[in-house]
């Protein structure tokens, strides 16, 4: 595939954005409650949602200017009935994939990745305890998430796990998630709650990097090591000495990694989105389908990126629900 000018990928800042985030639906099978707003959310009818072929057309664009990197997301990217369509169609651009999944209904789809080249999955789970994996999710599928994250790792894929922390909720069971990584070797990601439309977030729920890590260190004050992340790595990375495995800390809230931010986002209604915490939205489904073209689509979308947090530079901003809520819920944006 002939590259094109790769400069289009480059915002204001000269971060360059080589790494796409597809969102391929809104739907999900779990209700996690920090995601999905309680009333639910208006689901975009079909026809205005991508088909398979425009996801390929669009993420090629990607690929010729520059994108070395796509990850499907969603709601939830395997309930999609055309998953294996799309999966097997981007798996022949030259990139890396991943995906990141609730883990349900991911032992249908070992062969697929395999195939697809795809060696890390990155699967969700914020409790240990079935009732609480109950009680965010909304729904009692602890077991089946459980079994998967043993599955993909005896098939010989490394195994991330996302843990959204939560105060008075989950950080009883960090120690046990870091404990995993004993004799498993997973990388345990956790993350700090996100402020989006409908999930009540505040300021209160938020367990800090820090707060995290005097948390871990007081169990293990000479065992923590900090490893080398890579870059544009979102994650800080540790493990406990003589551990198998590995935890991270994904610190958006009090520790954004704007600067080397290299992530643009594609919703699954086709609009892209320059940051995770903008409400700025830039359609290229819509020119896509009118046989226009999209590069300068892309180039806005860069051009107008803030620095910092889609503009809410300062902990007061982001934590203002009338600036925080202007944004999709995530199940919409896609993690
Ligand atoms: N359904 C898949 C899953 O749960 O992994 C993929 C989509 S989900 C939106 C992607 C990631 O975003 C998940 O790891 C989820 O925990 C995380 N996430 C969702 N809402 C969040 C929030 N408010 N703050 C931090 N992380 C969040
Ligand atoms: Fe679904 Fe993932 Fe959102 Fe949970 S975090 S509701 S699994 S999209």
């Amino acid at each position: 595939m002939a590259k094109q000018n790769t400069s289009i990928l480059i915002d204001t800042f000269g971060r360059k954005h080589t790494y796409l985030r597809i969102s391929l639906t809104e739907r999900c099978n779990l209700r996690c409650t920090y995601c999905m707003p309680a009333e639910g959310i208006t689901l975009t009818p079909k026809e205005h949602l991508m088909t398979t072929d425009e996801i390929y057309h669009i993420a090629q664009e990607f690929v010729r200017l520059g994108v070395t990197k796509i990850r499907l997301t969603g709601g939830e990217p395997m309930v999609r009935k055309d998953f294996t369509k799309i999966l097997t169609k981007l798996a022949t651009l030259p990139v890396e994939l991943g995906i990141t999944t609730n883990g349900i209904i991911a032992d249908r789809y070992i062969d697929l990745l395999k195939t697809s080249k795809i060696k890390t999955i990155t699967i969700s789970i914020d409790s240990l305890k079935k009732d609480k994996f109950q009680k965010i999710t909304r729904r009692n599928e602890f077991e089946k998430v459980w079994n998967t994250i043993q599955l993909y790792q005896k098939e010989g894929f490394i195994v991330k796990l996302n843990i959204v922390l939560i105060k008075n909720f989950n950080e009883d069971e960090i120690i046990d998630f870091i404990k995993l990584t004993q004799h498993q070797n997973l990388i345990i990601r956790f993350i700090e709650f996100m402020p989006f439309d409908g999930n009540q977030w505040n300021v209160n729920k938020l367990i800090t990097h820090q707060e995290l890590l005097d948390i871990i260190k007081y169990t293990y004050p000479l065992q923590v090591k900090r490893l080398t992340d890579a870059s544009n790595d979102t994650a800080k990375n540790y493990k406990i000495e003589g551990y198998k495995g590995s935890f991270a800390i994904i610190s958006s809230v009090t520790n954004p990694f704007c600067d080397t931010c290299n992530r643009i986002r594609l919703t699954a209604d086709g609009k892209l989105k320059n940051c995770l915490f903008s409400a700025n939205e830039f359609s290229i489904l819509e020119p896509l389908r009118a046989n226009k073209n999209i590069q300068h689509i892309i180039s806005d979308a860069l051009n107008q990126k803030y620095k910092t947090r889609g503009g809410m530079d300062t902990p007061d901003k982001l934590h203002n629900p009338d600036l925080h809520s202007k944004n999709r819920s995530m199940i919409t944006i896609g993690g």
